[in-house]
């Protein structure tokens, strides 16, 4: 299922032109409100609190909030590291604004199952007009025999002893600067708050064992090479009833025999005979919709472009489309005949200088080869 989440300048309650202090604040006052810690583990404001995390933790990025602006959701993650967002990272975030202050919470209770990455190809008509796919994937899903809570079938986890089922335990140090308190993740549970005495013969204990599944996925319209998709929830199943990661898939586009895509720009390079150039014409391009008419001006030069707007690939984010640009190369034919070498003759009889040219003409030249 496509991935609907909140606009993340619309979590942080920042308008699109917001500068990097005016998001600093609008984080900082979001995450003390839902910090878990004042909210007595409230789903819901532990959900804003990620959510605000997460978004924060793009936009605060210059480049990628420039991606996310470009792409939206889809883009983020998109070349240069991953795009995904882990729960510790807000308490980080949490503990560079407040000095330290919050203790990285390592809470009892089953842990998050990993995430996945998969790598998915698909056609560059796909990756325009968007694609449902179904994937066998093979992941890490609960142990049917013991129903993934990892204890053998007739027993079950018993609450650890050593910090009474909390997965965490306080620790006294003596030092220089006196006695200090600090709170870590239990040795004997590792944080789970449980132990399994008899573990179960399947799956040792972990509660998970690799499982085929098939799951159906909308990519959606728009994507490109490198871009993330994310599936919640179908990552690993988390470790003795856990809750499960993410799935994401890293998409891979293949190239189309004519068109080039820049971001939500479509180009065309499109050869025309000297004659087009200079009569003009009326010409049948390729786009992603099929072929479209479009006018060659009597006294095209060799670069000019010709803009055929909303023929472009669309923004994931928005479905807005951008234009299909179409760069016209003047052929200059190789193989003359005697006729045509002399119709050339009396258009223009070479002279030993340079052609002379109006004023302005360099210009889409430079444009056409990316000066
Ligand atoms: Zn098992
Ligand atoms: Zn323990």
């Amino acid at each position: 299922m496509p991935q609907t989440k909140r606009d993340y300048y619309e979590v942080l309650g920042v308008d699109r032109q917001a500068s990097q202090e005016d998001l600093k604040r609008a984080y900082r006052k979001l995450a003390m409100q839902y910090h878990p810690d004042r909210n007595g583990g409230d789903a819901q404001a532990e959900q804003r609190f990620k959510e605000v995390g997460e978004a924060y933790q793009v936009l605060s990025d210059p480049q990628r909030r420039q991606r996310y602006d470009t792409y939206g959701q889809a883009g983020d993650g998109f070349a240069g590291g991953s795009g995904a967002f882990n729960f510790q990272s807000a308490f980080d975030l949490f503990d560079m604004f407040f000095g330290g202050s919050a203790q990285p919470r390592q809470r009892g209770g089953p842990r998050r199952g990993s995430d996945l990455r998969m790598q998915v190809t698909i056609d560059f008509q796909e990756a325009i007009t968007g694609v449902n796919r179904t994937f066998e994937v093979t992941k890490p899903a609960a142990c049917p025999d013991c129903g993934g809570r990892g204890a053998a079938a007739g027993t079950s986890a018993s609450v650890c002893q050593e910090c009474q089922g909390r997965g965490q335990v306080q620790r006294v140090r003596q030092s220089l600067l006196g006695q200090m308190v600090t709170v870590e993740p239990c040795p004997r549970c590792h944080g789970e708050g449980q132990v399994i005495e008899s573990p179960c013969p399947n799956c040792h204990g972990q509660g998970l064992v690799d499982a085929k599944k098939s799951i159906e996925v909308q990519i959606p319209a728009g994507v490109d090479n490198e871009m993330q998709v994310r599936v919640p929830g179908e990552g690993a199943a988390g470790p003795r009833g856990g809750p499960p990661g993410d799935l994401f898939l890293v998409i891979g586009v293949r190239p189309h025999e004519q068109l080039v895509r820049r971001g939500m720009t479509i180009v065309y390079e499109c050869p025309i005979s000297v004659a087009q150039a200079a009569l003009g014409d009326t010409i049948e391009v390729p786009t992603v919709d099929g072929p479209a008419t479009m006018t060659v001006k009597p006294g095209t030069q060799y670069g000019e472009q010709v803009r055929l707007p909303g023929k472009g690939a669309p923004d994931p984010r928005t479905g807005r489309r951008g234009d299909q640009v179409v760069r016209l190369r003047v052929v200059i034919p190789t193989k003359l005949t005697e006729r045509q070498r002399h119709l050339l003759r009396e258009l223009a009889p070479p002279d030993g200088k340079p052609h002379p040219v109006r004023r302005g003409f360099f210009e889409h030249i430079k444009d056409a080869i990316g000066i």
